[in-house]
């Protein structure tokens, strides 16, 4: 077996730092996705662009009302909001080590926004 020389994937710990990046929003609106939970509400869930940790977002407020189907809400290309977009930041919750993070707090540190449109189609 001739391998490559890159290393076995050790995950090495990432560490926290408190940062965001334009491609975080980019591969969020990718992978996450919107799920009812209950009536009226909603989780968004996907995993974190910086640690892949799988995250949950709660929606507070009953944001969709009226929309025909959920699974329409997430922008999946990060545009610029327009009227009727909800900019919901999320940051990174994981529970995983991160080296360097402040105590009491959870996530790797990672932060960006998500798009949703709550306009009725
Ligand atoms: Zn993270
Ligand atoms: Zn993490």
């Amino acid at each position: 077996m001739d391998s490559s020389d890159t290393p076995s994937p050790i995950a090495e710990p990432l560490p926290y730092a408190e940062v965001t990046d334009p491609t975080y929003a980019e591969v969020a609106a990718q992978n996450f996705t919107v799920e009812e939970v209950a009536p009226d509400t909603h989780v968004l869930r996907g995993t974190c662009p910086r640690c892949n940790a799988v995250l949950e977002v709660p929606l507070v407020g009953n944001v969709f009302h009226g929309m025909r189907s959920i699974r329409d809400v997430l922008r999946k290309r990060h545009t610029k909001p327009s009227a009727g977009d909800r900019v919901e930041p999320v940051i990174c919750t994981c529970e995983d080590a991160h080296p360097n993070r402040p105590e009491g707090r959870s996530g790797c540190g990672a932060y960006w926004t998500l798009l949703l449109t709550t306009e009725a189609k």
